[in-house]
């Protein structure tokens, strides 16, 4: 149950109360907010005279429910947004990894070229092999609050594991939780008390119900910057890395407030199958889109197979645009 307290409850009181009803507080504006488990179906008595509002919820999908909340969240990154009414599909694009100065520099010209605003490249990377390349680390993240400074871009990076997740919220506009982060509830409730957005990635063995409840210790503790990312999940299917999953995209649609954005590089891996399945994607009307690219994808660091080059991301960027204006979106 989601309980709204009077704004005449002070922080203090609404903490005590809190505790007492074992629920998640966060303030929204002057606004103490309570989340109890959905099995909570009737106000408890001793909160009765603080209650505002509440609403009883079916399952542990709560802030991030059309029921709660039934227009889509906007998410706002400087002077962009997504969500909302604004209809925008946000593209994302950049390398895999930050590989050096020339290679992003490369990347920033193109993005620059085609009046792409959110730059992605990954500086903490979660390899399956502790032999692979790990990223440039800091020193990646350095490089990209530099790109902000000369481009004005937005920057998203990834958080691996802990001991970077504060580095990582000081240095990006948008905080990516990769899909093997998803479980780690250090990371999202550090995310959680963050003053950034988050673009959440689904674990590839995550069911829907599991990826919206990793969404909801992020909004709890008071950040409602969320974005979902789909990124393909693993299914018997082993001629592609993942398996896209599109009926996913529609429940989540269907049945949350988040904005949702695709990623078809890593559902796909191999880089001959992501404009189409882009296009695809477009079609569905989602809020954003993730695709990786790169000057030299051959050689690239991580995800060699899966990068566009950057004259396949050209003409993937122009072809998307008539997709989207056939269902009334434009690309951001
Ligand atoms: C990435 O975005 O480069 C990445 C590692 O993705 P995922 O967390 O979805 O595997
Ligand atoms: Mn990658």
């Amino acid at each position: 149950m989601i309980i709204h307290l009077k704004e005449t409850v002070s922080f203090q009181q609404a903490t005590k109360l809190a505790e007492q009803a074992h629920a998640q507080l966060f303030t929204r504006d002057k606004q103490a907010v309570l989340v109890t488990s959905s099995s909570t179906k009737e106000v408890p008595d001793f909160l009765q005279e603080y209650a505002e509002d509440h609403f009883v919820m079916a399952s542990d999908i709560q802030l991030a429910s059309r029921t709660y909340q039934p227009q889509t969240r906007e998410v706002t990154v400087n002077q962009v947004t997504v969500g909302g009414n604004t209809n925008h599909t946000l593209m994302i694009t950049g390398p895999c990894s930050i590989e050096s100065r020339e290679q992003i520099v490369t990347c920033a010209d193109m993005l620059k070229e085609l009046g792409i605003t959110t730059l992605r490249a990954g500086c903490f990377k979660p390899r399956t092999s502790p032999y692979s390349f790990q990223g440039l680390g800091l020193e990646g993240l350095k490089m990209l609050a530099q790109i902000r400074e000369e481009y004005g871009f937005n920057i998203i990076t990834e958080v691996r594991d802990a001991t970077h997740v504060e580095a990582v919220i000081e240095y990006a506009d948008i905080v990516q939780v990769g899909a093997k982060a998803m479980y780690d509830q250090g990371i999202l409730r550090t995310c959680g008390k963050a003053q950034k957005p988050v673009l959440l990635k689904r674990h590839f063995g995550a069911t829907l119900q599991e990826f919206v409840q990793a969404a909801e210790f992020v909004l709890s503790g008071g950040n409602e910057q969320v974005m979902l990312c789909e990124r393909g999940i693993r299914t018997f299917e082993t001629k592609t890395r993942f398996t896209l999953d599109l009926c996913g995209v529609s429940y989540l649609k269907e049945h949350t407030n988040l904005p949702v954005i695709l990623d078809t590089s890593h559902a796909m891996g191999y880089s001959y199958g992501v404009p189409d399945l882009t296009r695809a994607c477009v079609a569905m009307g989602v809020d954003g889109l993730l695709i990786e690219s790169h000057p030299n994808p051959q050689v690239a660091k991580s995800d060699a197979a899966q990068q566009l080059n950057l004259n396949e991301f050209r003409d993937l960027y122009r072809s998307v645009q008539a997709v989207a204006e056939a269902v009334g979106r434009k690309v951001v």
